[in-house]
């Protein structure tokens, strides 16, 4: 009897004080998110693909100067695909935590997200504190 008490508590704290339209409203913003960053993503593979196959097809002619700019051309794309990646992760992370119930909850220090926040970006997954201390520990 107990038992069961207890697995209902725990589902209906769930939405942690949203309503279930509100869950909905945040899971479309996700997922449609999560698709455009996949689109974008999936071209920018293509993009830098295409770049790489014409770089290896005039390698043999490159002097110094052209064999540079392509370097710089195939870091800014590397570095485009990386962030489109951790988007799309973050993006679908979100969507995990949605799930989990623990969405709109800092990861660092478990409070809840102000809303104003979520609005702006839907994928934080830290409060704006947090979010600022992991980055100076990052750098
Ligand atoms: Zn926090």
């Amino acid at each position: 009897m107990l038992v069961n008490g207890a697995v209902i508590t725990g589902k209906s704290a769930t939405a942690k004080g949203r309503s279930a339209e509100e869950v909905e409203q945040i899971r479309a913003i996700l997922r449609g998110r999560f698709d455009s960053l996949n689109t974008e993503y999936e071209s920018a593979v293509a993009e830098n693909h295409k770049l790489r196959l014409v770089e290896i097809g005039d390698a043999a002619g490159d002097d110094q100067a052209d064999s540079g700019s392509k370097t710089a051309e195939r870091d800014a794309a590397t570095s485009l695909l990386r962030t489109l990646l951790d988007r799309r992760t973050q993006a679908e992370h979100a969507m995990q935590r949605l799930d989990d119930g623990t969405y709109g909850n800092c990861e660092g220090c478990s409070n809840p997200i102000p809303w104003e926040r979520l609005e702006v970006f839907p994928s934080a997954t830290t409060c704006v504190h947090c979010k600022s201390n992991r980055e100076r520990r990052a750098g």
